[in-house]
C-alpha cells in the first residue's frame, strides 16, 4: 500500500515535490486532514493556521514552478508556541499571553520561512516552557500518541506529539533543561538540542537565557540535520550566537563511526533507572560498538549537583525574564482599581502555579543576603559541571546515556509532586549547564510499547559528529520506522 502524504519524512517529501509527484497544497492538505482527524485526542496544537498554511503552500508551488529549489519549499512544519510569529498568536502556553500577537518573527522561524516552510500552527507547551509533561500548559495537556493516558514529555510536548502522530513533518522546540530531548524520547522521534550560541534565540520568549536553545524534533536524523542547517548561524539580533561557519550537516552524514570514541558516564547508569531503559541503551551502545566505535567508561563526577544548580540558575533567570509580563506591556491586564493592584492582579491571575513557584524561588535566590549562598554558589558549581564535560571530551568524541530514567509517565502521576517531575530531567540538564549539544534518538520500546530514547552528547559546536553517529545508529536499527 502506498504511503499517505503525511507519513513521508521531510527529505522524502521534498524530493517528491521536486519530482512533481504531488503539490505542496496537496501535501499541506494531507497534514491538515491528519490534524483534523487526530488532534482532537492528542491536543498537540494550540493554534492551527490552516488558511495561512494553504496560502503559503500555493505560493511554494508557484515558486517551484518558476524553478526555485529552497531546502524547505512547500514543507509543512509546526512551531512551539514560545517562538514569536508575526501576526500569529503566541501564547507561551500561558493565559497571560492568550491574545498576544507578536509584531515580529523569531529568527529561527524566519529562516525556516525564508527556506520555503509552510506553517501549520503553534504547538502546546508547559507554561513558559517550565515543565516536563505539558501538564503545566495554561490551556490543556497534550497526550502521548503511543498511549493517550500518558504524557508526551515536555516542555515541547506539543511539538513531540505532533511529529510522532504525523501531524507535522517536523517541528521546532526549545530546550532549557531537556525540553526537546525529553519529548522526543517519550514520543519516539528524533530531538536535537544544538550547542548554546549555535541557533539565534531572537524571538524565543526567554526562560533561562543562559540555558535556552532552540532545537528540532524530526522523524529521522537526516531531517534534523537538514533543519539545523537552515536555522543555525550567527544573527546580529542575538549577540550570543557564534560566528563559526555552519557546516553542511546533511552532507556530513556518512554511515561510518569507525574509530569514534564514545564515553559511558558511570553517573548516568544508576539505580532507579527503569530496567528496560537500561537494557535498550546498553543494546544501542553494543550496536555502535558493532559499527566500529570504541566504547569507554568515563566519569562526570559533579552530575549529582546538576539538578539543584539548574533550579537555582534557571529560576533566577526566569524571575528576571518574566518581570516584563506586568499587565501593561503585553497580553492580559486585570481590571483593577490602581496601577499597583493591576500589576498584582494581572500577574496573579495570568500566571499558573508552576510559573509562580519559579518566580518566587528565583527572586529568593537573587535577593540580598541569599545571593552569595545560592546564586553565586550555583554559578561556581556550574563551572565545575562544565569542566567535567570539557575534560571528558579530551578522552572521548561523544557521550552516550539514557535521555530519561523512565519511559512516559501517566497524566496526573507527578502533577502534585514537583520534585518527582524535576527528576525526569536528571540526564538532560547537565548538558544545558555546559552549553554543549545533544540528541535523542529512538532506541527501542518497553513492555508497555512506549518508546525509549538514546542520548548522545557532543562538545560545543560538535553537531556534525553528533549527527553522524546518531545517523549511523539509526540506519542500523529499525526503531525510527515505527509509528504510533
Ligand atoms: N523540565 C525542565 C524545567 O521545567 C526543563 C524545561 C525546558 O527545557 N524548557 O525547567
Amino acid at each position: 500500500m502506498s504511503k499517505a502524504l503525511y507519513e513521508l519524512t521531510l527529505h522524502a517529501a521534498w524530493a517528491a515535490l521536486q519530482r512533481g509527484d504531488f503539490s505542496a497544497v496537496e501535501l499541506t492538505q494531507s497534514l491538515l486532514d491528519r490534524i483534523a482527524q487526530v488532534d482532537g485526542q492528542v491536543n498537540a496544537y494550540l493554534t492551527v493556521t490552516a488558511e495561512l498554511a494553504l496560502a503559503q503552500a500555493a505560493a511554494a508551488d508557484d515558486r517551484r514552478s518558476r524553478g526555485e529549489t529552497a531546502p524547505l519549499l512547500g514543507i509543512p512544519l509546526a512551531v512551539k508556541d514560545v517562538l514569536c510569529t508575526e501576526g500569529v498568536r503566541t501564547t507561551c502556553g500561558s493565559r497571560i499571553l492568550e491574545h498576544f500577537i507578536p509584531p515580529y518573527t523569531a529568527t529561527a522561524v524566519h529562516r525556516l520561512a525564508a527556506a520555503g516552510m509552510v506553517l501549520l500552527g503553534k504547538t502546546n507547551t508547559d507554561e513558559f516552557a517550565m515543565g516536563s509533561s505539558t501538564e503545566n500548559s495554561g490551556y490543556f495537556p497534550t497526550h502521548n500518541p503511543w498511549d493517550l493516558a500518558r504524557v508526551p514529555g515536555g516542555s515541547s510536548g506539543g511539538s513531540g506529539a505532533a511529529v510522532a502522530a504525523q501531524m507535522a513533518m517536523a517541528a521546532l522546540g526549545s530546550d532549557t533543561g531537556g525540553s526537546v530531548r525529553l519529548p522526543a524520547s517519550y514520543c519516539g522521534v528524533v530531538g536535537l538540542k544544538p550547542s548554546y550560541g549555535r541557533v539565534s534565540r531572537y524571538g524565543l520568549v526567554a526562560y533561562g537565557s543562559s540555558l535556552d536553545q532552540i532545537g528540532v524534533l524530526a522523524k529521522d536524523v537526516r531531517d534534523a540535520a537538514l533543519l539545523l542547517g537552515v536555522i543555525a548561524g550567527q544573527d546580529p539580533h542575538d549577540s550570543t550566537t557564534m560566528p563559526a561557519p555552519v557546516p553542511p550537516y546533511s552532507q556530513l552524514l556518512s554511515e561510518d563511526v569507525r574509530g569514534l570514541r564514545i564515553g559511558l558516564p558511570d553517573e548516568y547508569f544508576v539505580e532507579g533507572l527503569q530496567p528496560e531503559v537500561n537494557a535498550a541503551v546498553q543494546a544501542a551502545i553494543d550496536v555502535l560498538a558493532g559499527l566500529g566505535a570504541e566504547v569507554v567508561r568515563i566519569s562526570l563526577p559533579n552530575t549529582d549537583k546538576a539538578l539543584p544548580v539548574y533550579y537555582l540558575v534557571a529560576t533566577a533567570e526566569a524571575s528576571a525574564n518574566l518581570a516584563r509580563f506586568d499587565g501593561v506591556r503585553y497580553g492580559f491586564s486585570a481590571d483593577s482599581a490602581n496601577i499597583l493592584d493591576n500589576y498584582r492582579d494581572s500577574r496573579g491571575q495570568g500566571f499558573g502555579a508552576e510559573v509562580k513557584r519559579r518566580i518566587m524561588l528565583g527572586t529568593y535566590v537573587l535577593s540580598a543576603g541569599y545571593y552569595d549562598a545560592y546564586y553565586l554558589k550555583a554559578q561556581q558549581v556550574r563551572t565545575l559541571i562544565k569542566q567535567d564535560f570539557e575534560s571528558a571530551f579530551t578522552q572521548v568524541d561523544l557521550i552516550a546515556s539514557p535521555v530519561a530514567p523512565t519511559t512516559a509517565f501517566r497524566l496526573g502521576e507527578k502533577v502534585d509532586d514537583p520534585l518527582a517531575m524535576y527528576l525526569s530531567d536528571l540526564f538532560t540538564i547537565p548538558l544545558n549547564l555546559a552549553g554543549m549539544c545533544g540528541i535523542s534518538v529512538p532506541c527501542g520500546f518497553d513492555a508497555q510499547g512506549l518508546p525509549i530514547g538514546l542520548q548522545l552528547m557532543g562538545p560545543h559546536l560538535g553537531e556534525a559528529t553528533l549527527l553522524r553517529a546518531a545517523h549511523a545508529y539509526e540506519q542500523a536499527t529499525p526503531w525510527h520506522s515505527r509509528w504510533a
